[in-house]
């Protein structure tokens, strides 16, 4: 039995009162479906992630959608992805009945491995979704040199920049999503953003239903006012949301560092937004049942790898990451002493789990 009754929850978001003023002006103006606040915060975002303009959506799972539609991308076209990723993704790419093919990742980072990729294109290849998983870039650069269009999964790592410019600023098409508990959030909703006006039209003109003299079809993919407000206070406070996710980072990086634990890639010309912190460890389901007992909720970062699904294998390294990799809690809202108390139930748990094992290995040696 527990004697913790203040469970520290995986994940929440970070709610001000600037946000609740702003909605709650929004409410009493009585507009509420999309508008002027929907335009400001596609000008604003993509301001800030250097694209020409960006297409409000209702979720990044339509955002998604709405990105493979504006690549033109249907039936018989191959789409790469990630095996180890959201199965958003995959969902996008059935929509459009293109065809997914899956990815391998790089065990290092979680991101999808540019050599895995080249060894899937096939000329069928029409386009290449790239997450930056947990808020670390993905290398990208050796993507880019495939000349393959590249959309470019921001949901997890808005604020993280590759080569000192932020991620969104490279793919054909950016995608974010503002789900409850995302970098910053609508509640739900998302985000597709580009340089191109003909993409950027074309995501404009399916979002939407009404007006239509023709019978093309189209969605109700639209963000409502009070959601894009909320994203607009949000965004304005995107910087210290990822400053405080660092320093945390940074706690949690110095009070394991002497575990036998699997801590967070660091890259050069890369900055991590810690949307997650990933620990490998030898039996992920093991440690995470002993931090509940404890109040501390922690999960798979992802829920299933994509390829099973489809009931495909060979993927080793997505298989190994589900096997071993754990999220703990790490967000603005989380207090110190929460942050505190974490770092030092994952130590105690690491290290009885390893003392054992050393006194059997010394009984052998
Ligand atoms: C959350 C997420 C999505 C889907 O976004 P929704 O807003 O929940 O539809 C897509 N890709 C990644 C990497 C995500 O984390």
């Amino acid at each position: 039995m527990s004697s913790h009754s203040v469970v520290i929850p995986h994940s929440r978001p970070t709610i001000g009162t600037d946000d609740v003023q702003a909605v709650t002006e929004v409410l009493r103006s009585g507009h509420l479906a999309q508008g002027e606040k929907v335009r400001q915060f596609e000008e604003e975002l993509a301001t800030g992630l250097r694209r020409r303009g960006g297409v409000a959506t209702s979720s990044g799972t339509a955002a998604l959608h709405l990105a493979l539609l504006a690549l033109g991308i249907g039936a018989g076209d191959e789409v790469l992805l990630p095996s180890y990723t959201c199965v958003a993704l995959l969902h996008a790419v059935r929509y459009v009945g293109g065809s997914p093919v899956f990815v391998d990742i790089d065990l290092d980072e979680y991101n999808v491995s540019p050599s895995e990729v080249q060894r899937r294109i096939t000329s069928r290849t029409k386009a290449i979704i790239v997450p930056h998983m947990f808020g670390m870039p993905a290398d990208l650069e050796p993507l880019i040199r495939l000349e393959i269009p590249i959309i470019e999964d921001c949901a997890q790592a808005l604020g993280a920049h590759y080569y000192g410019r932020p991620v969104g600023c490279f793919g054909s098409i950016s995608v974010c999503s503002f789900y409850a508990t995302k970098v910053i959030t609508t509640g739900e909703g998302g985000m597709l953003l580009s340089d191109s006006e003909r993409i950027l039209a074309r995501a404009r003109e399916l979002r939407d239903y009404d007006g239509r003299t023709d019978h093309q079809m189209r969605f109700n993919y639209k963000m409502t006012e009070t959601e894009a407000t909320l994203g607009l206070t949000q965004f304005r406070r995107l910087d210290s949301f990822v400053d405080r996710r660092q320093s945390l980072a940074s706690r949690y990086t110095a009070g394991l560092c002497h575990l036998p634990v699997k801590l967070p890639a660091a890259k050069p010309d890369r900055t991590h937004i810690f949307y997650r912190y990933v620990i490998g460890v030898g039996e992920a389901p093991w440690l995470a049942h002993r931090l509940a007992v404890r109040g501390i909720q922690c999960k798979s970062p992802v829920y299933q790898p994509l390829h099973r699904y489809l009931n495909q294998d060979g993927f080793v390294h997505t298989d190994t990451a589900m096997r071993t990799a754990l999220s703990i809690p790490i967000y603005p809202s989380l207090a110190d002493a929460e942050a505190e108390k974490i770092v030092r139930s994952v130590a105690e748990e690491v290290e009885r789990r390893e003392k054992p094992s050393r006194r059997v290995l010394s009984l052998h040696s």
